[in-house]
């Protein structure tokens, strides 16, 4: 067997790892200089999301021997809309960093690997893929996909984000809903330190967003993070992302291609998670290459969890600022809070089921 990898990132480096782990080895390619060569960002892993693993890191680990080491992890998640506050907390998840930052997730995964990643290597499926009995589409653009087979886009998005510094504690984060600044989206300040923090405002590029001025909102959302946050932190770098595709696609494998990470549609659309997805996806491919699981049957799971989380997207963002606010409120009650934190069963999931029928009809 030939095995390529195009893309170093979370999907085709634990695909790589798994490989390896039974005893192949890849060729891997990297467009980039190195692994995580972007700006640095702070992402999360929330274990409600991934029920049935309780721990996203420790299952990783003890069932597919892929170990990382988070940053920080989260005991209070805040919620807040225009005029409603509210908060989960227990184990929640993780943080962890992304690009440049010495101990990003795609960093930490490279130094696991015991082969070698040949960077500067911008190559494309068409030119390689004859050379190869497998190929691995790991490249984390949808665009790549649709080159090769129908890619189903839920949404664009725009992102626009910052690292700040001020005063947090590092096991709390804060999410925001308001239409004024986060249309159909969200913000969220993620602390990666008592004294770092990455904020972020994302909202879908539907065609009733088209005219609003990102800087606008942007200042907004500035001003309601210094608010809420009760501080004035400061504004270190920023990035802005325009086009992000969310979605997915019918067909995980043609032949012996596999598509992995954002090349399958890794990215739950309700609120953008697409690590742990990624990863798993990378791993099931491997686990197919050495022949010992079925990528489609594996990742049926992860499938079904990219649709109710679509489901849940698509009644959400009809809501008003009032009914997020009514939304926010309700988390203060007990009974939803245990509900939406319980690890034995998966909220989104009993929720989508039951939106569902009512959704398909509107
Ligand atoms: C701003 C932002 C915030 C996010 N926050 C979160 C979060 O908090 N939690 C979460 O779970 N998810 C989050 N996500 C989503 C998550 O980052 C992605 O789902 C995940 O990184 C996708 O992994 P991947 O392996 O598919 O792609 P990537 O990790 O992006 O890796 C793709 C790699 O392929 C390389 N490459 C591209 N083209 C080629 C080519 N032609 N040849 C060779 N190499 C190539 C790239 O350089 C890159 O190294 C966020 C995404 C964004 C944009």
């Amino acid at each position: 067997m030939k095995i390529a990898i195009i893309g170093a990132g979370l999907a085709g480096l634990s695909c790589a790892l798994t490989l390896e782990k039974y005893g192949y080895q890849a060729d891997i390619f990297e467009r980039r200089a190195m692994v995580g060569d972007r700006f640095v960002i702070a992402e999360a892993m929330f274990s409600i999301f991934h029920s049935p693993f309780p721990d996203v890191v420790k299952y990783l680990s003890e069932s597919h021997d892929i170990h990382l080491k988070p940053t920080t992890n989260i005991q209070k998640l805040h919620i807040y809309s225009e005029n409603e506050h509210s908060f989960l907390d227990g184990h929640l998840g993780f943080t962890n960093m992304r690009g440049k930052h010495q101990e990003s997730y795609e960093k930490q995964l490279a130094n696991q690997l015991k082969g070698e990643i040949q960077f500067n290597k911008n190559v494309s499926y068409k030119d390689i893929s004859k050379e190869y009995t497998h190929v691995v589409l790991a490249t984390g653009d949808a665009l790549d996909t649709k080159k090769i087979q129908p890619y189903n886009v839920a949404f664009k998005a725009t992102f626009k984000g910052a690292a700040i510094e001020g005063n947090f504690n590092q096991t709390e984060a804060y999410t925001f809903y308001n239409n004024h600044f986060a249309p159909k989206g969200m913000a969220y300040v993620l602390p990666y330190s008592d004294s770092e923090a990455s904020l972020v405002l994302v909202y879908p590029q539907y065609p009733e967003n088209e005219m609003l001025v990102k800087e606008e909102l942007w200042e907004k959302c500035l001003t309601e993070c210094h608010r809420r946050l009760d501080q004035d932190f400061k504004v270190i770098s920023e990035f802005s992302i325009k086009d992000y595709r969310i979605g997915k696609i019918q067909t995980p494998r043609i032949g012996n291609t596999f598509f992995v990470g954002n090349c399958w549609g890794a990215i739950t659309p309700l609120f953008g998670f697409g690590q742990f997805e990624s990863m798993m996806t990378g791993i099931y491919a491997a686990y197919d290459i050495v022949g010992m699981g079925d990528y489609e049957k594996l990742i049926q799971p992860l499938s079904k969890g990219y649709h109710d989380s679509l489901t849940l997207r698509r009644t959400i963002e009809k809501f008003d600022n009032k009914k997020l606010d009514l939304l926010t409120k309700s988390m203060r009650n007990e009974l939803i809070e245990s509900f939406v934190t319980s690890k034995k069963f998966s909220a989104m999931k009993i929720l989508s089921n039951i939106i569902h029928p009512y959704f398909r009809k509107s």
